[in-house]
């Protein structure tokens, strides 16, 4: 099923170095950003090319070839794929869809500030990403590439944070923080750790899994040096966890960089209990912890993603109790409207009967605990 990097490059990069093949920055030049680059590789579905007719000012599209390497490249429904390619269901506006589903400009104090909850911040410090995700909650912002002003809106943001001293913990995102220079994340760092009443640091990033060439031994290094420090990954499947990717999250750990991974569940990317079993628990051997399984945001062109609840509880289901508990994820709904992730079970009290909760266990067994009212 998988191909492997090694012929993907022998087809398609047949001259190409192990040092310029290793270099993020080449990563990011090849990467495939139009339906001409992706026809290089692969042959476009009628939805796929639909996208590309009737794109007016799309979302944009960037596949690094390292990525590229990762798929199936016969098949149409290979899961990588699907979440990277775009198809013409994006131009499709569905009910409850919303361009800002998360209502994050409500609460946008300054203009890279969300401030939802009273004691922590997203921080979104960059609008572009090595690879667009077709589900991205934030299509609306990410990819323009903004720079001009991005000096004048950190500013804007660290003296928001320097400003309120219950904000303890600032999560960098963006846009992927990781795809920033090591000397402009360096000092966004620096000055950071310089307000004394932030005291947990954690970057939101899904480079581990598309492009691990960029986690050199000097970024994990500088990254290490401003702890501590968490990394809140984002993996989609199983197929991402290359040789490159696994070495990559061995550096972070071997530098006591903390992980944690957050999956967003989609209709025939990840969406069985066989798929995120083998993500969560190849994840924890690369010394990453399962955090969060997000239900799909209704954002935009996104219903071609969608699952049902229960399908996401039925595999939360599937992993309790079947497999190493740290392989089990939290399954979060962001509450459309800026409300913050709730977390939406499965639930295992199935009711009370006096003073004695009813419960169920793993395998569907009844069991009763005392608990006085
Ligand atoms: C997800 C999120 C956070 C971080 O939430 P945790 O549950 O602490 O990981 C913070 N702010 C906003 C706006 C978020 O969406």
């Amino acid at each position: 099923m998988q191909t492997p990097s090694g012929s993907f490059r022998n087809t398609f990069y047949p001259n190409v170095t192990d040092a310029e093949w290793d270099d993020w920055h080449w990563q990011l030049q090849q990467a495939a950003r139009d339906r001409a680059a992706l026809e290089r590789f692969l042959t476009l579905s009628e939805d796929e090319v639909a996208f590309f007719d009737r794109a007016e000012k799309p979302f944009p599209v960037s596949i690094p070839p390292h990525y590229l390497s990762l798929m199936d490249l016969d098949d149409g429904s290979d899961p990588l794929r699907l979440a990277m390619v775009p198809r013409q269901q994006e131009h499709v506006t569905h009910p409850g869809e919303r361009l800002d589903p998360l209502g994050e400009t409500d609460h946008n104090p300054v203009s890279r500030i969300v401030h939802t909850y009273p004691h922590k911040v997203l921080f979104l410090v960059t609008d572009f990403c090595a690879t667009y995700c077709r589900y991205c909650t934030r299509a609306r912002s990410v990819g323009s590439g903004d720079w001009p002003t991005l000096e004048r809106d950190w500013q804007e943001a660290l003296d928001y944070i320097r400003a309120h001293p219950e904000i303890k913990d600032v999560l960098i995102s963006g846009g992927d923080p990781l795809t920033l220079s090591d000397a402009r994340l360096d000092m966004l760092l620096s000055a950071l750790r310089d307000i004394p009443h932030v005291e947990l640091i954690r970057i939101g990033t899904k480079l581990p899994a598309v492009l691990p060439q960029r986690i050199t031994p000097e970024l994990v290094a500088m990254l290490a040096s401003h702890g501590p420090l968490w990394l809140s990954v984002h993996y989609t499947h199983v197929r991402e966890l290359h040789p490159a990717a696994r070495a990559a999250c061995d550096r972070l750990a071997n530098a006591g960089i903390p992980m944690m991974s957050q999956t967003v569940l989609l209709k025939g990317v990840n969406d069985s209990i066989e798929a995120i079993r083998e993500l969560n628990e190849t994840l924890l051997l690369c010394r990453v912890k399962p955090y969060y399984l997000h239900m799909c945001d209704p954002i935009v062109g996104s219903d071609h993603f969608k699952v049902p609840l229960s399908v996401g509880q039925d595999i939360i289901r599937g992993l309790h109790g079947h497999c190493t508990g740290y392989a089990v994820p939290m399954l979060m709904i962001d509450a459309p409207g800026g409300g913050g992730k709730v977390p939406v079970g499965p639930h295992y009290i199935e009711g009370r009967e006096g003073d004695r909760l009813v419960l169920k266990n793993y395998v569907g067994d009844r069991y009763f605990y005392h608990d006085p009212l």
